[in-house]
């Protein structure tokens, strides 16, 4: 006898951005949830960026957000060396490896489960010690630094705009002092934030800047990218 089909708690992924839209599912409440962990739990479940990576085995959805950048800038080459700032849970990294570089390290606040062969690292960044503990782990100099860090928000808009700059700039400073020539930053940052000033500081170091919004990143979202491409050197 056959089986009756099994009811499935989630839409299978379609991939793409619209085709995977379908009706958004409203999930039962349950007492103990608050309302933000609902709208979180309801906004993962309708997410088809968030649905490809479970299928795909991608720790989190912000690795589409990589893959689109490298599609466009192509900086994920086999052999090269990347450095991932903020890595947790792992997608960028899981993508990078992915895509054959040479090696990868990585660090983050929070424990990250192993990604052989990157080497990861439990640290804060803004330690001045992090820094060349990153570049021993790597085995040279970097071909690529990513930073996908965000800081906890606090609530008060000045403060956290303060604590995203400093992570930013912290990120920039770090990559301009360790790339080898030839080589690519990418940075998280925020529409509105005051990114001008570092733009302008990258402009004369790096030979193409771009702002970038990638598709797998929410439209609600104020967060864009910065691409900096072609580094000039020290
Ligand atoms: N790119 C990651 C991925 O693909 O899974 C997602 C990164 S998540 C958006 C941002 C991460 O930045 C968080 O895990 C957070 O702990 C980390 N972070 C924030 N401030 C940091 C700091 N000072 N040092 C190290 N990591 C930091």
């Amino acid at each position: 006898m056959s089986e009756p089909p099994r009811k499935r708690m989630v839409k299978p992924p379609e991939g793409g951005v619209e085709e995977g839209r379908g009706k958004p599912q409203r999930l039962k409440t349950a007492k103990l949830r608050t309302a933000s962990s609902q709208a979180w739990l309801e906004r993962q479940v309708n997410d088809p960026f968030a649905a490809k990576a479970r299928a795909h085995g991608y720790r989190s959805r912000a690795a589409y957000k990589l893959a689109e950048i490298d599609d466009r800038f192509r900086l994920l080459k086999p052999g090269a060396r990347v450095i991932d700032l903020g890595l947790a849970p792992g997608g960028w990294t899981q993508l990078a490896i992915e895509r054959g570089v040479g090696a990868v390290a990585g660090v983050d606040l929070l424990p990250v489960d192993p990604i052989p062969p990157a080497h990861i690292l439990r640290m804060d960044f803004t330690d001045p010690a992090c820094g060349p503990r990153l570049i021993e782990l790597l085995g040279g100099a970097p071909d690529v630094v990513l930073s996908d860090m965000a800081p906890n928000t606090v609530g008060h808009k000045q403060t956290d705009h303060l604590r995203i700059m400093g992570l930013i700039e912290a990120a920039a400073d770090f990559a301009v002092s360790v790339l080898k020539p030839g080589g690519a930053f990418v940075a998280k940052a925020f529409q509105g934030g005051e990114t001008a000033q570092l733009i302008g500081e990258l402009k004369r170091r790096f030979s193409e800047v771009r702002n970038v919004k990638p598709k797998a990143s929410r439209a609600e979202s104020s967060e864009v990218y910065i691409v900096a491409t072609g580094f000039k050197g020290r």
